[in-house]
This record gives C-alpha cells, sequence and structure tokens, in this order.
C-alpha cells in the first residue's frame, strides 16, 4: 500500500512510521496508510515555517485572497468526494460528510475575502503633528491541533484564517482521521503559497502534538479536542508566553419548558444529542425538562429513537452511523454503566447492534430520571447518550443548565418570547439556541464557549482575526 507522505518545507516526507486509517462501519476496510512523524520532524516543519513566514507576509492581500479563494474552489468541486472519504474514515453519515467538505469550501471563500479587509485604524495623537496608526500584523507561526469529529472544518476554520492575516502554519491533525487532513494538505500545497508556509505533520498527540506545542518558533497554537489534554496545551503554551486558542469539551443543557412546542422539543432533542453519534462538541447531552410536559416528552422521543436508522455511514438512508472507535465505544458503554449504577433508569437503546459489517454501532441511549450531580451529567461523554433531568419549573430548569464547569452551547425549547428572552440572556455559553438544536452552527459568525469549554478569543468569522493577528501602534510625526 503507498503511504501518504506528510508535508515539510513543501516537500512530500516520510515520517519515522506509518499508520493505517480503518473505517468504523466496516473493520476490514482499510482506506489507506499515513506518515507518522516525531519530534524531529517537527522541529523541521516549524524552522521551515519560521524562514517562510515573512515572504508569506509581504505577499499582497491579492495574493492571499487568490491562494484561499483557490483552496475553496478545489475543496467545492471535490466536496462529494472528500466527503465520502470523510464519512468512510469518521462515520458520520455520507449526506453530513458531503456538508462538511461544502462547509470547508465556504470557509476558505469567507477567509479569502478577509484577506482583502485586513483593515487598521488611524487617529491623530493627543500629541500635536502626531499621527497614530493601529496595524494588524501576523503572529508568526501558528500550531494546528485538531480533533477527529470535524476532520475538515476544524482544521479549515484555523488553517484558513492562519494563512489569510499571514501566518505560517504546522498542522497535526488527529491521528484517527489522517485521510481528510491528507488531502486538505494536498490542496493546500498546490494552492501557490510560498513552499514552508504550510506543513503537515501527522503523528501521535505525545510525540507531534506535544513537540508542536513546546517548540520556541511557534508563537501561537490553536488547539480543539478534550479539557484534559487543552489544559496541557494551555500550560506548556503559558510557560513561554505564547498565544493560545482552545476550544474543547462540553455538558450542554437543552431546556424544554411547558409550553414547547412537543414536535420541535422532539426534533431539537433527537438532532441534537444523536446526529453524529452524539460526537459532537455541542451535542446536547443534558435534556433538562419541565414537570408538566416531561412524560410526554419521554414517550415521544423514545418513538421517535426506535425509529432512528442506524448503520454503516456510506449507506443511503444511515441516519446515524458508528461511534468513532473501540476505545470511544468502551467509554460510551461505562458511562451507561456508571448512569445505572447512580439510579438512572435506560428508557430506550444503548446496545451493540449487528450489522452486515463489523463496526462500532450502538444504538441511541436515553436515560431517565437522572440528577445533575451525577457523573453522566457533570461529565463529557461524547457519544450517542443523552440524560433526562426533571425539573420543577423555569427557574430551577435555568439553575441547572447553568450548573456545570463548562459552557459551550446552550438551548431552551418554549413558545413564549418572555422565556425565550429570559434564557438567551441567562444562559451561561458562548453559544445560545431557541427551538433549535445546540449543535449546527454557522461558519460566517464566531464560536467558542465560555467556562471551562474555551480559552482565548473566537473562532471563525470576523473575530477570527483577534487571535491570528497582534496589534501594533505606531506613532508618526511626519
Ligand atoms: P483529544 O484527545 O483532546 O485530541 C485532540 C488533538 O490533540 C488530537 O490531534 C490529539 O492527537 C492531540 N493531542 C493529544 N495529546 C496531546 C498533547 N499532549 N499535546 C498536544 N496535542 C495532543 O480530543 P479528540 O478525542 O480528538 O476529540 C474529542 C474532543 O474534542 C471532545 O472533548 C470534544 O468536546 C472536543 N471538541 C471540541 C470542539 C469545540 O470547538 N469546542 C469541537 C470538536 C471537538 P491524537 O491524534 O494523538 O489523538
Ligand atoms: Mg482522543
Amino acid at each position: 500500500m503507498e503511504v501518504h507522505r506528510n508535508y515539510v518545507g513543501g516537500e512530500w516526507v516520510a515520517g519515522a512510521g506509518t499508520i493505517q486509517d480503518v473505517n468504523p462501519s466496516d473493520l476490514s476496510d482499510v482506506i489507506g496508510e499515513y506518515a507518522v512523524g516525531d519530534a524531529v520532524q517537527v522541529d523541521a516543519a516549524v524552522e521551515a515555517a519560521a524562514a517562510a513566514q515573512p515572504t508569506w507576509a509581504a505577499a499582497t492581500p491579492a495574493e492571499r485572497f487568490a491562494a484561499l479563494e483557490r483552496i475553496g474552489l478545489e475543496l467545492e468541486a471535490r466536496a462529494e468526494e472528500l466527503g465520502t472519504q470523510l464519512s468512510r474514515e469518521e462515520g458520520k453519515p455520507r449526506a453530513e460528510g458531503v456538508a462538511e467538505a461544502q462547509r470547508a469550501a465556504w470557509i476558505f471563500k469567507f477567509f479569502a475575502g478577509e484577506a482583502l479587509r485586513i483593515a487598521g485604524e488611524h487617529q491623530r495623537s493627543v500629541r500635536p503633528g502626531v499621527d497614530v496608526d493601529v496595524l494588524r500584523e501576523p503572529l508568526g507561526v501558528v500550531g494546528v491541533i485538531t480533533p477527529w469529529n470535524f476532520p475538515l472544518a476544524i482544521p479549515a476554520w484555523k488553517i484558513a484564517p492562519a494563512l489569510a492575516y499571514g501566518n505560517a502554519v504546522v498542522f497535526k491533525p488527529a491521528q484517527l482521521v489522517p485521510a481528510s487532513a491528507w488531502s486538505l494538505a494536498e490542496i493546500v500545497s498546490r494552492a501557490g503559497l510560498p513552499p514552508g508556509t504550510f506543513n503537515l505533520v501527522n503523528g501521535s498527540g505525545s510525540a507531534v502534538g506535544d513537540a508542536l506545542v513546546r517548540h520556541p518558533k511557534v508563537r501561537a497554537v490553536t488547539f480543539t479536542g478534550s479539557q484534559a489534554v487543552g489544559r496541557q496545551v494551555a500550560m506548556a503554551c503559558a510557560e513561554r508566553f505564547a498565544k493560545a486558542q482552545l476550544e474543547m469539551g462540553g455538558k450542554n443543557p437543552l431546556v424544554i419548558l411547558d409550553d414547547a412546542d412537543l414536535d420541535v422539543a422532539v426534533e431539537c432533542a433527537i438532532q441534537g444529542a444523536f446526529f453524529q453519534t452524539g460526537q459532537r462538541c455541542t451535542a446536547s447531552s443534558r435534556l433538562i425538562v419541565t414537570e408538566g410536559i416531561h412524560d410526554a416528552f419521554v414517550e415521544a422521543m423514545v418513538e421517535a429513537m426506535k425509529r432512528l436508522r442506524v448503520g454503516h455511514a456510506l449507506e443511503e438512508g444511515t441516519q446515524i452511523g458508528p461511534v468513532v472507535d473501540e476505545g470511544q465505544l468502551k467509554q460510551d458503554e461505562d458511562y451507561l454503566r456508571i448512569g445505572l449504577a447512580e439510579g438512572a433508569e435506560l428508557a430506550w437503546g444503548g446496545e451493540r447492534l449487528e450489522r452486515e459489517t463489523e463496526g462500532y454501532f450502538l444504538s441511541p441511549a436515553l436515560l431517565v430520571g437522572t440528577r445533575n450531580d451525577m457523573r453522566v451529567n457533570r461529565e463529557e461523554i461524547f457519544g450517542p447518550i443523552a440524560t433526562v433531568i426533571r425539573v420543577a419549573d423555569p427557574d430551577e430548569a435555568l439553575a441547572v443548565a447553568n450548573d456545570t464547569e463548562y459552557g459551550l452551547s446552550a438551548g431552551v425549547c418554549t413558545t413564549s418570547l418572555k422565556h425565550a428572552a429570559r434564557f438567551r440572556d441567562g444562559l451561561q455559553a458562548g453559544i445560545v439556541t431557541v427551538n433549535l438544536p445546540t449543535a449546527g452552527v454557522d461558519f460566517h459568525v464566531p464560536f467558542g464557549g465560555t467556562k471551562g469549554s474555551s480559552q482565548g478569543s473566537r473562532e471563525q468569522g470576523r473575530y477570527a482575526i483577534e487571535f491570528f493577528t497582534q496589534v501594533k501602534t505606531a506613532y508618526t510625526r511626519p
């Protein structure tokens, strides 16, 4: 099998070893073999990036626009193919894989435009005859570390703004999804960037990720992943005063009030909790339901869950694909056992499913009768498991929703304008939704959380400039 190599200093290079990329819907299906780098290769990539970055920073806005637009156009033209590959390696249904590839294309096109709009400010000084310019400058070399659950979109929303604002990039994708990362890198490699401006070092978090985070010439790290790894990244960056942007987990509440439209509430909960196998940082994992609608909601949820089609990600009609790997499946099953041991009841699901191919199939699970202090309501599960917490009234619902160390996304289902406004203002989260799933966000507006979910400035949209640039204040006496 041909080995897909890493990309360092404008050359495709072998790593210290290789890994195989396996399809979680069909363990007999090997997607490809990928080079695995090490700390030595990270050093070479960072040195190449540091050498190339001034040339890229000096490129005109039109040149940066052209390179990013070319990447966006190719992603769009190949969305079917790349989305299918994404689904094959990660396990989300094919339509969602294709939609993600399309989204990655839009992100590159958006930041192509942003490269033309890097504006500063001009002011008069308080001192006579002196002008003040506030300028936006690139940071230098940016390390990009991404998780496996959005193998194209998350790399895109970090790499595109990093490049748009004149930085060089060393990209370390999650080892579970090397194919999407490699395909994206291959497209970027043909976009006309100065050699070394963009580098791909696939490899483990403990070797490649750690070396990248600690490298003295990496001025900033943008990371998405778990809270545990995010904490390590933050501490390593703090030690050498590098900038860090961390997007981490969630324990996102969806509040269902008595006056909710039941169909809307069930649709939001099913979509938010179980689609993409619940493997979304914005997944609705805690369903907080007021007394008057509780029983009807649970009954309608179970009916809807029975109809969900779990299967091979590439099969027509599949709504929920497999869990991503053996380790995550074990974690999901462990949390089901923990929840039951703590006194929760299983209303439906949570069973390993047999399909024609061997894969990690689990039926979506609903735990009812849970309390917010149970581990299943404190810790991120990252699987197709939701809990129901019964509360007396909107006041208790809001208090329980906010009683968590996380703060990424939070939603409410209600037909009352008064409740909608109160929850929109009162929910402690970076993203709030009304009568919509907590997951599923646009690419042209800011994304990120509060409390233990995020650190650093927001990703995406016009707000991305805050992280990927630094400000210089220039005083001039003409
Ligand atoms: P993870 O285990 O934290 O890994 C994230 C990335 O960090 C991977 O590329 C991983 O490499 C790397 N890594 C691991 N150890 C490292 C170290 N010591 N130093 C530097 N890098 C290291 O997360 P995951 O399992 O891939 O993804 C699931 C998590 O991501 C969930 O917690 C989810 O909530 C979170 N997530 C958050 C958002 C958001 O925007 N808030 C979006 C999506 C996902 P490997 O290849 O070795 O794993
Ligand atoms: Mg992991």
